[in-house]
């Protein structure tokens, strides 16, 4: 009997990414695939198998599907029953998708993911995608900003919730201001690569302002992703007191800072920034950071002990398949459960108090930041 029950609370995923329109993997190896970030073809053949958190999902995978606990006996239910069971059981409320990562032609239509899972979905904005088009048909500098403020006018009328950037993953997010003649110095290097692949530091930094004042002027938070990604992204780049310029801009307070996956390893640095700046949120990401149980703990009780719970917003970072999402909602649960159970025997809190503040945490939190009450 747990102090601090967290299971019957729905969750409001504030970042995650669509499922795949094809579940059918054909071998275990490839269903690994999905359980990892690394792109080395040795990996889910030798290594992956072997993470906690891959021995974790097999066995909470087997209890779920009632069978052996061994991995070809759960790779075999996963495939003759199929996965539409695991998104309706995890009791979402509402998931905030990615829609820039898989491509919407590999993924389910958001109206049918909703159906499956039995849940609210709303899109968010990839700002990077958005100013690859735009530079593809605009010529000029001044073109291309003008367009993107156009663009994103009005987000939310749109029917965005957010903005999203993976500026960490192309330059860093050390956002600097640049001279115009430094962007469109950077403008014609881009055009001279021939790949729509932007990540030229001087210009993307200064279309990130544009999204920036626009964000700051609607109050529309923008999620950025720090910390742990794929081999793509340079981690030390990636770490979030890199914001501090964009942070200490007077006219950008209005803007909501979302520090996506924990900013994982640099969740202190995250909460840090999360208690300095009013407008600063830090998300708990349960699913990818593909983690231990013991290292979810160990971030949950990082965040909970210098953040404000006000500022801590729930999520999986599920991707492609539906078993990141199930089971971060799970572990979501239970973790905070008992990283809360902490604070009270600490005297921080009681036990209605960290109910509360885990419901916040799961749910609540998410709905005031993001408006989700507006329709209902
Ligand atoms: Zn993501």
């Amino acid at each position: 009997m747990e102090a601090v029950d967290l299971r019957d609370v729905s969750v409001v995923d504030n970042h995650c990414h669509g499922i795949l329109r094809s579940q059918d993997f054909g071998d275990i190896v490839s269903w690994r695939g999905a359980f990892t970030e690394s792109v080395d073809p040795g990996m889910p053949r030798e290594h992956v198998a072997t993470t906690a958190f891959y021995r974790r999902l097999i066995r909470t995978l087997a209890s779920f599907f009632e069978c052996e606990g061994d991995e070809e006996a759960v790779f075999t239910m996963r495939t003759e029953r199929g996965t539409s069971e695991l998104l309706r059981s995890a009791n979402v409320e509402t998931l905030l998708i990615d829609t820039g990562y898989p491509p919407p032609e590999e993924v389910l239509p958001m109206e049918e993911l909703a159906k499956r899972a039995d849940c609210r979905t709303e899109p968010m904005l990839r700002l990077e995608i958005l100013m690859e088009h735009l530079l593809s048909d605009h010529g000029s500098l001044q073109e291309v900003r003008e367009a993107l403020a156009a663009a994103l006018d009005d987000v939310r009328a749109q029917g965005y919730v957010a903005l999203k950037s993976i500026a960490a993953y192309r330059t860093g997010l050390a956002i600097q201001e640049w001279t115009d003649e430094q962007a469109e110095a950077s403008l014609r290097d881009y055009h001279q690569d021939g790949s729509s692949r932007l990540a030229h530091k001087p210009l993307l930094d200064s279309l990130l302002h544009v999204a920036f004042a626009e964000a700051a002027r609607q109050e529309v938070p923008v999620q950025f992703h720090c910390g742990y990604g794929d081999a793509d992204t340079d981690l030390r780049l990636g770490n979030p007191l890199h914001l501090r310029a964009v942070l200490e801009r007077p006219d950008y307070r209005g803007m909501p800072v979302v520090l996506l996956h924990e900013c994982y390893p640099y969740t202190r640095e995250g909460g840090y920034l999360a208690a300095v700046y009013e407008n600063v949120y830090l998300d708990l990401s349960y699913g990818i950071p593909l983690l231990g149980y013991g290292e979810m703990f160990s971030f949950t009780h990082q965040a909970l002990g210098v953040a404000p719970i006000s500022k801590l917003l729930y999520s999986s970072d599920g991707i492609g398949v539906p078993e990141i999402h199930w089971m971060s909602a799970i572990d979501g649960r239970h973790v905070l459960g008992q990283a809360l159970e902490e604070l009270v025997a600490h005297g921080e809190l009681s036990i209605p108090e960290a109910e509360a503040a885990g419901e916040k945490v799961l749910r609540g939190n998410a709905i005031r930041l993001y408006r989700l009450e507006r329709n209902g």
